[in-house]
């Protein structure tokens, strides 16, 4: 049985059966609502629903932790009748300029141990458009796909960069090292919402947890070169001192900025290597550095369990929930309108890149 899904307060409306999410509907008839994980994890989908008339699919709750109480997962909510949606935001997806492109690897350096900057150059006279705090996608396979943010400021438009963390037995990321400059990838462009609005009202905390520093880079390096006049703290959490992988960019920041401050933290035994780094976790120094964020805006990114704990720190702050915006390192399921990849676990490594 087909619904009707309207957005309140535009003459916009779409079609959407009782086994289909709100989300899926909304992406398949061009509608692009703010999401990242597609899981019921991020939060990021959350936006209020007329009434009552939503069940989670297959008997899944329709909202967490992230989530107004007027509010619901899209992705995860099914509608039991005709409704009317108010998300965060919406736009059309022919809009967005979303665009499909090989690039060559460029450089491959190892910041860390376990995490690698990628360096990759667009075919010549191309240029890229997206916003800071913004993510692509890798086609890994013909079937299998994986997400990461670009670190680079959107003004420089002719490459990208990324810090890739190597997860131990991770299909991507495990090979992720063997790149070489020359190789290719095939990407598609931007995804995501995670760049702050109205930067200047507001006293900026970013928390970071190991490569989530990768679009807060993106995100700190656009508002200075824009030279957005606005108050910046960076706390950035690490296990071990080799996990706070680029710290000259941070003094950099620090030097150019006078109204930036950073909080290195170190959850593991190495604080000493780290001089002046807290000792504990991102949400414990969040804690221990702010007495309230009733003024500040939270941008969090990182596992989803750190983000969640940050969550509930700020809150706790004082932090108005419209003030807390993350983006949240899960395994992203595909979704319609991205090319129909379906993963597809028994698809062959060698097949993840071409020279
Ligand atoms: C919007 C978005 C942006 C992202 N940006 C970045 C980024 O900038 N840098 C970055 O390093 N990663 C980023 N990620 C995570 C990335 O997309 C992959 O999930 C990750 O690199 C693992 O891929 P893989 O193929 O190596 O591992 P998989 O083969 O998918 O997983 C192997 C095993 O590791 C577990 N696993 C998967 N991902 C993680 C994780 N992140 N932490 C711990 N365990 C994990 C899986 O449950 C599985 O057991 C982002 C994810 C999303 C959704």
């Amino acid at each position: 049985m087909a619904f009707r899904i309207s957005l309140a307060g535009a003459d916009v409306s779409f079609a959407c059966d009782d086994s289909q999410t709100i989300l899926d509907a909304a992406l398949n008839a061009g509608i692009e609502l703010p999401y990242a994980c597609r899981k019921g994890i991020c939060g990021n989908c959350a936006g209020q629903v007329s009434s009552a008339s939503v069940k989670g699919r297959g008997g899944v709750a329709v909202s967490n932790e992230f989530c107004n109480p007027d509010q619901v997962l899209y992705c995860r909510s099914v509608p039991t009748a005709d409704l009317e949606i108010a998300p965060i935001s919406w736009r059309r997806t022919e809009t967005l300029g979303r665009k499909s492109l090989t690039v060559k690897v460029h450089k491959n350096q190892l910041a860390a141990p376990d995490v690698s900057v990628l360096q990759l150059r667009l075919p010549a006279g191309q240029r890229v458009k997206f916003k800071a705090g913004q993510h692509l996608r890798i086609a890994v396979t013909e079937n299998l796909s994986r997400y990461y943010s670009m670190a680079n400021p959107p003004q420089e438009s002719d490459s990208i960069t990324l810090h890739v963390r190597h997860v131990p037995g991770g299909f991507f990321t495990s090979r992720v090292g063997q790149l070489v400059p020359g190789d290719t990838l095939k990407i598609e462009l931007p995804f995501g919402d995670f760049s702050p609005h109205h930067a200047e009202d507001r006293h900026l905390v970013f928390v970071a947890g190991g490569t989530g520093f990768a679009p807060i880079k993106s995100i700190i390096d656009d508002l200075m070169k824009r030279q957005v006049q606005t108050r910046m703290t960076l706390i950035w959490g690490a296990r071990s001192a080799d996990g706070l992988y680029m710290l000259s960019a941070v003094e950099t920041w620090k030097r150019n900025w006078p109204d930036f401050h950073f909080i290195a933290v170190v959850s593991g035994e190495e604080t000493h290597r780290v001089p002046g780094s807290f000792a504990g976790r991102v949400d414990e120094a969040l804690q221990m550095h702010f007495a309230s964020l009733a003024s500040h805006a939270v941008y969090c990114c990182g596992s989803p369990a750190m983000v969640t704990s940050v969550l509930r720190q700020a809150e706790a702050l004082s932090l108005g929930a419209s003030n807390f915006h993350s983006d949240v390192f899960v395994e992203a399921a595909d979704a319609p309108g991205y090319s129909g990849l379906q993963v597809d676990e028994s698809c062959e490594p060698e097949k993840i890149w071409s020279a």
